[in-house]
Parts: C-alpha cells; structure tokens; sequence
C-alpha cells in the first residue's frame, strides 16, 4: 500500500500566493529557469497553469495517491498524469515491470512477446476491437484512426464535436462554434484553412445537430469522432440514447463511427465506455491507461478494417518506438491488474462520495456548482445550470475555479489547473484521502477563496 502520507493532517507548506508566503521557493526558482529554455516552462500548454495563474509545482516524485513537488510539499494528486494513473503512482507491479524490461533492453524496433500479450490483452477486452496498431500517443493513435477511416469510406470529412479534444493533429484543432457547422475554423495558428475546412465541429448531445452536418455534406463524411464521455471541457455525459443515435446516423450515411477512448479506455470498465455504454464503434482510439504512465496509443477495429493498415493494406502508418517494451510493460502490468482487482465500483464509489462531498461544501458555502460525474471521472462546474455541451460548460466562472484551485493546492490537494478538465480518482485514493479532500474544500470554498 502506498505511504497515505499526513500531508492534510498539517496545513500543507505552501507558497502559491503571496499571502500565505509559505515555502515554494525551489518550485519557483526552477520554473524561472524552466521558462528561460522552453515555452512556457512545460513541455505541453496546460501544465503552465495560465488558465488558473501562478506558479506550477515542479514535481518531484509520486507514491499511492500523492505527488510530492521539489520543495518538499506533498498533494493529494486529482490529475493522475492527466488520466493514465488508475493504479496511482509508482505502483509497485508497474515499475517493477519496467525495471525489468529494462534490463533487458530499451528497444528493438522489432515485435516482443509482451507487446503481443497485450494485443490480446486489448482485444480480449475492448468489445469491439479484433486488430490493434500501437502507437506513441493518443494523438496519434486518433490521426492513424481518422486516415483509416477516410482510405476505407473514399470520404475527406470528419465530424467531431466542440470542446472536444482529440490530440493536435492540424486537421482537429477545430471547435468551429458560433454555428458554422459545415466550415471548419482552425482553433490553432499554424493550421491551414484547408485543412480546418475537412472537420466538421457541432455541438454535443444534439443528434439532430448531427443529422443536418450530414445532409449538408451528403456523401463527404468519413467518419464521425466523439469522446464517448467528454473529459476535455470538463465531463460532459453523453445525453441518453446519444451513443446509439451517433450509430445509427453513421450507419445510415455510410460514415464510420469512431470513439476517442484515450481517456474513458479502461477507465470506465475494462471495456472502455463502449462496453459500460453497451455501443460499438467501428474504430476505437486508445492511451493513457493503456500505457500505464508510459508514452502509449493505439487504434483498433474489427479484422477487416484493420486489414487495410500497413503492411496488409495501403493506409500507411508507422512508428520507430511503437511498441516500445518499457511502454508495452508498463501496460500491460497495468491491465493485468486491473483484471485481477477489478476495482471499477470501488473507484467509482470513492468518485461519487466526493462528488456528493464537493457538492455539499459548496451548497454550504452557498456557491452556485453542477457536478457532472461518470464512473471515476468528475468535474465540479462553477455555474448554477446543468453542463450538457460545451456551450453549457463555458458559463461555468473560471476566475472563482482559480481562487478554488489555489486554495486547494494550498491545503495539499491537487486539481487540474482548468474548469475544463476532468479530476480522476485512482485505486491508491483512499477514503481518508475523500474525507481529507471534501474537508479542505469547505474550508476553501466558506473561505475568501470561496467568494
Ligand atoms: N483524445 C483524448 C480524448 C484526449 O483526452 C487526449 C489527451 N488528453 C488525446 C486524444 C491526445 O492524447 P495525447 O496527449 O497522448 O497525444
């Protein structure tokens, strides 16, 4: 079991505003240098906390449930690596099977037994997936599905859904809104029009939204991508029937139906989303969890779809360190325990009694919040109305998530640093952790920070 840690039995030593002056100093002095040599001071945009201000932590090391920053502050951790920790930190099978697969060897370029054990692994439990590619990351895996899918339908269109996030490939950094739903607009500099105008971005849970997309572009579509639970602007539910609508309308127009799983794969069941939802997609994007921590994706489908990857058929894809052995290590001790433990209703009911928790406090405090909670995936939404898109999710009061955040991670809980993400619960989480958690919450929010 991972050291709990007492890190909420003490006021956290912390120092992310100046009023409490608490100590932070290695963090900042780091993160200055940081800044002096990469943009931003981070390797990836949201880790530079611009959505909430301040200083990020610089990170340390993890165990259980806790990140430790280079100060010596220790947090109960929400982000999990942004959703591959579901065992928590370091857990003990995972980095013993790196360490061995080390020794052994960093790379072949060439196939293992255990990258073929987790091929199995996957197939065996992802409904719908008979054929699985492993790639590096979950943008590549969706960028690999959605050329898939194009090459098998001699389609160019895609539809995905606003504020969804599917990994930075140029073609999907689109959220069009403001209605364009037959022009895409690049969301990103750098992307050309001619490419913004292959995606289709229109709201989610609307499946007659869907149906106009696809009477406008008759014969055009591809193929159609949706997070099956939204987690990148905050959790948004997929509306009842909203799944097997997606299927239908894919069906009947010809297009297939492709589910972004990097998040809710092997989060939300063994299965994914597709098998708590009960609807099978043709192509499912995977990550994260898949990967254990380590840099893994991977796309997959039936046979006779995969059949038409490189080298069994013309869409070409490839990749020097795919299924890299450290990578296929870390996942599949994951997976492996995950179906040893089966800790899906434990994880899903320490998620719930902190929804309820995070609820309450903030009903004490008289803070306007909607929560939105699937399995072990939550977000807490600063606004009064339920969040169902995200046009919904953008009413929620990012300045009051900031001063939240803030006075979270100034009583050693760590929360992403947006609205818009989503928190994870891990099997390292434990029921003290909760308490320790909905506690500072209503300190924080009954509090100046609150307000
Ligand atoms: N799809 C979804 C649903 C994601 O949440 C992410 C990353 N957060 C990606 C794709 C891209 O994955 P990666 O960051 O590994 O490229």
């Amino acid at each position: 079991m991972p050291d709990r840690g007492t890190s909420l039995d003490r006021p956290a030593r912390h120092g992310a505003t100046a009023a409490d002056g608490a100590p932070r100093d290695r963090s900042e002095a780091l993160f200055t240098r940081a800044q002096a040599v990469m943009p931003g001071g981070v390797s990836s945009p949201v880790r530079a906390f611009r959505a909430v201000g301040g200083t990020p932590p610089v990170i340390d090391r993890g165990h259980g449930s806790r990140l430790v920053d280079v100060d010596g502050n220790e947090y109960i951790d929400y982000v999990g690596s942004w959703g591959p920790l579901i065992l928590g930190h370091a857990h003990p099978a995972v980095v013993e099977a790196v360490a061995t697969a080390a020794a052994a060897g960093l790379g072949f370029g060439a196939t293992t037994e255990r990258e073929i054990e987790l091929a199995e692994l996957v197939t065996q439990h992802v409904p719908s997936i008979e054929r699985v590619r492993f790639v590096s990351s979950g943008t590549e895996a969706v960028m690999s599905a959605l050329r898939l899918a194009r090459a098998v339908t001699g389609r160019p269109l895609v539809i995905k859904f606003d504020g969804a996030y599917h990994g930075h490939a140029d073609g999907l950094l689109v959220a069009a809104g403001s209605g364009p739903t037959t022009l895409g607009v690049p969301d990103s500099a750098g992307v050309p029009e001619a490419l913004a105008r292959l995606t289709v971005s229109i709201p989610c849970n609307d499946l007659s939204a869907v149906e106009r997309a696809f009477q406008a572009n008759d014969g055009a579509v591809a193929a159609v991508i949706v997070e099956p639970v939204a987690g990148n602007m905050g959790v948004v539910p997929p509306a009842d029937g909203f799944l097997l609508g997606l299927h239908e309308l894919c069906k009947r127009y010809g297009a297939l139906l492709v589910f972004d799983e990097v998040i809710t794969g092997f989060r939300l069941s063994l299965g994914g989303a597709q098998e708590r939802f009960g609807v099978l997609p043709d192509l499912t994007c995977l990550g994260k969890i898949l990967g254990g921590g380590m840099p893994v994706g991977a796309y997959g489908g039936p046979a006779d779809l995969m059949r038409s990857v490189a080298p069994e058929g013309p869409v070409y894809q490839a990749g020097t360190l795919s299924g890299n052995p450290l990578a296929m290590a870390a996942g599949l001790a994951t997976l492996e325990t995950l179906e040893r433990e089966r800790p899906y209703d434990r994880i899903d009911r320490l998620a719930r009694d902190l929804d309820e928790g995070l609820s309450r406090a903030a009903g004490a405090a008289g803070l306007a919040t909607t929560s939105n909670r699937v399995g072990s995936m939550l977000s807490l939404f600063f606004t009064d109305r339920p969040v169902a898109d995200y046009a919904g999710a953008k009413l929620a009061d990012t300045d009051r998530y900031a001063r939240y955040f803030h006075g979270m991670l100034n009583n050693g809980v760590a929360l992403a640093p947006s609205q818009f993400e989503t928190a994870f619960l891990s099997t390292a989480h434990s029921d003290d952790d909760i308490r320790h958690t909905i506690q500072a919450a209503g300190n924080v929010m009954a509090g100046p920070a609150g307000g």
